[in-house]
C-alpha cells in the first residue's frame, strides 16, 4: 500500500462490498426468524427463551447498524460515489422491512396493545428484563417511554402531520436562511457580499476590529429585515411542541428533553442555576479583555476578539498524530492504546479531498468493529484539537464494547465526555509546550471564549425559550420577542458588556431553538460535567482514572446519574458544578493582569 492509500480508511472491517449481496440475503433469512420467536412469545415465557429472543433482535439490530453504516461511510469518503448510493438504498430498504418485522415485538416489549398476544404486565416484564442484567436499563427506558406514547393511530396521525407541517415549515426557514446574502460594509472600503452565514459567522471572530463589527451588523440586519418570517416559523415550533408535550403527559415543555435525555428536571435546573450565578467569572473575564484590548468596556461586538494575532502554526498530520497520542498516552496508556488501534487499524480518513464530506466525525459501527474517524485535516491547531476530540469519540466506545449494541453508545449528556477530556488534555499539554508568553495568554483567551460559548451562552439560550414558550401562549408580536432576548441579554452580560440594541434579533439566526428545542443545555451539561471531572483529577490524580474509565465503560447501559454516581459524582448537588467553574477560575489565573 502507497503511503497516499494509507490516509483513507479501510471499511472492509464493517463488509467488504465484494460480500455485501450475500450479506443481505443472510439478514432476509434471519428476518424469517422474527415469526418464530413471534410464535414463543408470552408474558409468561422463561427467562432463557427471553435472553434468546433478545439476543436475536440485537444480533439483527448490529446487522442491520452495519449494511447501512456501510454506504454511509462511503458516501462520507466520496460523496459522488455511484456504488454507495445504490447500496444504500437497499440497505435502507432493508432496515424499514427489518423494522416493519420487528415493530411488533418492540411494542410487546413496551407493554402495547398488540394483537394475538396477551399483554406484558409489569411483574413478568421486572422478571424478564432483570434476567439480562445488561439490557435491564435499555428495556425498562424503552417501557417507560411507552407511558408517553399514543395510540398506533395517532401516532401514525403526529408522523403525518408532523412530515407536512411542521417540519415542511422548518425547511422552508433552511431555505430562506440559505437565500440570505449578506453586505459586509466597512467604512471607506468597497461592500462585501459574503454569501454563507458559515463565512460571515467567522468573520466575527476577526483580528479586525471594523470587520467583526460590519459582519454582526450584516448578520443581524438580515435577521431584523426577514423577522415576520423568522417569526411565524418559531411561533409555530413552539405552538407544536407544547400541543405534544401536552398530549403526551409531559409536565412542562423542558421535561420532553429531560425525558430523552433520562435527565432529572431538578438536575438540569441545578446545573442551570449554577451557571447564572457563576457569571461573574466570565464577566470578570470579559472585563480583562476590554483592557487587553484597550477599550473601557468590551463591545459585544468583540466578544470573541483574539487577543494576538497568532502566528499561523501548522502541524502536519504526523507531528499532530505523534502528539495527540504521546499527550493521551501521559493521561491514560489506556486511552493512548485505544486510540493507536483505531489509527492502526486504518480506520482513520485523514485529508480532505474532493467530493470528500467536511467536517468530522467518529461513527461507532458496533461493539465488534473498532470505531471509524473522519477528519478533514488540513494542518491548522483546531484540526488537531479535532482530532483528539473524534479519537477521544472512539476510545469512549471502545472502553464500552463489552455491551449490547443497543447500550454501547452512551446518552446524550454523557457522550462528550471523552472527546472533550481529550481536548482538554491536550490543550494543558500545548499549554506547557508553549513558552511564547503573549502566545500563552491568547491561548487562554480562546479557551474561556469557547468555554464560555459552550456554558454561559447555551445556558441563556435554554432560558430565552422557557420564557419564550411561555410567552407564545399567552401572544407576542415578533418585536416582543425580540426584546425579550434583548432584556435577557443585557441581564447576561450587560453589566461589563455594551449590547448594541441590533442583538435583539440574533434569536433569529439560532437555529437549534427552533430545529430542537431545549437541546442547547446539553452543550453545558456535557462540557461542564467533564471540567469538572478533570479538575478532579487534577486534584486527585491517577488514583481518579480508573474511575473515568469506569465511567466511559458503561456506555449507555446504565441511567447517566448512576453512571456518574458509580464515580462518586453527584449531579444533583451544586457543588459538583461548582467544581467545574473553579477550573475555569484557574485558567482566568494564567492571564497577564
Ligand atoms: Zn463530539
Amino acid at each position: 500500500m502507497n503511503n497516499k492509500d494509507s490516509k483513507r480508511w479501510n471499511l472492509d472491517d464493517v463488509l467488504p462490498v465484494s460480500q455485501f449481496d450475500n450479506f443481505y440475503q443472510k439478514i432476509e433469512r434471519d428476518l424469517l426468524g422474527v415469526e418464530m420467536w413471534w410464535k414463543k412469545i408470552d408474558p409468561e415465557m422463561g427467562e432463557k427463551d427471553f435472553e434468546k429472543m433478545i439476543e436475536f433482535t440485537e444480533n439483527l439490530g448490529e446487522k442491520i447498524t452495519k449494511i447501512v453504516d456501510l454506504p454511509y461511510l462511503m458516501e462520507a469518503a466520496d460523496e459522488k460515489d455511484k456504488t454507495a448510493k445504490l447500496l444504500k438504498t437497499k440497505a435502507n430498504d432493508l432496515a424499514i422491512k427489518c423494522q416493519e418485522k420487528t415493530r411488533k415485538i418492540d411494542h410487546w416489549l413496551k407493554g402495547l396493545e398488540v394483537e394475538g398476544k396477551k399483554k406484558l404486565d409489569d411483574n413478568n416484564a421486572k422478571r424478564l428484563f432483570t434476567a439480562i442484567k445488561d439490557l435491564e436499563y435499555g428495556l425498562s427506558r424503552m417501557r417507560e417511554a411507552a407511558k408517553h406514547t399514543l395510540s398506533q393511530k395517532e401516532e401514525n396521525i403526529v408522523t403525518n402531520k408532523d412530515v407536512n407541517g411542521i417540519e415542511a415549515l422548518k425547511d422552508l426557514r433552511e431555505i430562506i436562511e440559505a437565500e440570505f446574502e449578506y453586505e459586509l460594509k466597512i467604512k471607506g472600503k468597497k461592500t462585501r457580499v459574503i454569501k454563507t452565514q458559515a463565512e460571515l459567522l467567522a468573520l466575527t471572530h476577526s483580528v479586525d476590529k471594523e470587520e467583526r463589527k460590519a459582519a454582526y451588523e450584516a448578520l443581524l440586519k438580515k435577521q431584523k429585515d426577514n423577522l415576520d418570517k423568522l417569526f411565524l416559523v418559531y411561533q409555530a415550533a413552539v405552538k407544536d411542541w407544547r400541543y405534544e408535550a401536552k398530549i403526551r403527559g409531559f409536565n412542562s415543555p423542558i421535561a420532553v428533553r429531560n425525558f430523552a435525555n433520562d435527565i432529572e428536571d431538578k438536575t438540569v435546573e441545578t446545573m442551570m442555576s449554577v451557571c447564572q450565578e457563576k457569571k461573574e467569572i466570565f464577566l470578570k473575564y470579559f472585563e480583562w479583555k476590554a483592557k487587553k484590548l484597550g477599550v473601557k468596556k468590551l463591545s459585544r461586538f468583540d466578544l470573541y476578539a483574539p487577543i494576538e494575532t497568532k502566528v499561523n502554526q501548522t502541524m502536519s498530520y504526523e507531528t499532530a498524530k505523534e502528539l495527540v497520542l504521546s499527550t493521551l498516552g501521559e493521561f491514560s496508556t489506556g486511552f493512548k492504546k485505544l486510540a493507536e488501534k483505531v489509527i492502526e487499524k486504518k480506520h482513520v480518513d485523514v485529508e480532505p479531498r474532493v467530493n470528500k464530506r467536511s467536517g468530522a466525525f467518529c461513527a461507532t459501527v458496533g461493539p465488534k468493529i473498532t470505531p471509524y474517524v473522519m477528519l478533514n485535516h488540513t494542518g491548522t491547531i483546531r484540526d488537531v484539537y479535532t482530532m483528539a476530540h473524534e479519537l477521544g469519540h472512539a476510545v469512549h466506545s471502545l472502553l464500552a464494547n463489552k455491551h449490547w449494541p443497543s447500550v454501547q453508545q452512551a446518552n446524550l449528556p454523557l457522550a462528550e465526555t471523552a472527546s472533550t477530556l481529550a481536548e482538554m488534555v491536550l490543550f494543558e499539554k500545548m499549554l506547557e509546550k508553549e513558552k511564547n508568553k503573549k502566545i500563552k495568554t491568547a491561548m487562554v483567551s480562546q479557551k474561556i471564549d469557547d468555554t464560555y460559548a459552550t456554558t454561559l451562552r447555551q445556558i441563556y439560550f435554554v432560558l430565552f425559550e422557557m420564557r419564550a414558550h411561555e410567552e407564545i401562549k399567552k401572544g407576542i408580536t415578533d418585536e416582543g420577542l425580540a426584546k425579550i432576548w434583548l432584556e435577557m441579554l443585557m441581564e447576561q452580560l450587560g453589566k461589563r458588556v455594551n449590547v448594541d440594541p441590533l442583538f435583539a434579533y440574533e434569536w433569529g439566526y439560532v437555529s437549534h431553538i427552533v430545529e430542537s428545542p431545549f437541546y442547547c443545555y446539553a452543550y453545558a451539561f456535557g462540557e461542564l460535567l467533564t471540567i469538572s471531572l478533570y479538575g478532579r483529577y487534577k486534584k486527585e490524580g491517577k488514583g481518579f482514572l480508573p474511575k473515568i474509565e469506569k465511567l466511559l465503560a458503561a456506555g449507555g447501559s446504565k441511567k447517566p446519574s448512576t453512571i456518574l454516581k458509580e464515580a462518586g459524582v453527584d449531579i444533583n448537588k451544586k457543588e459538583f458544578w461548582e467544581e467545574g467553574f473553579e477550573v475555569i477560575e484557574n485558567w482566568i489565573k494564567l492571564l497577564d493582569n
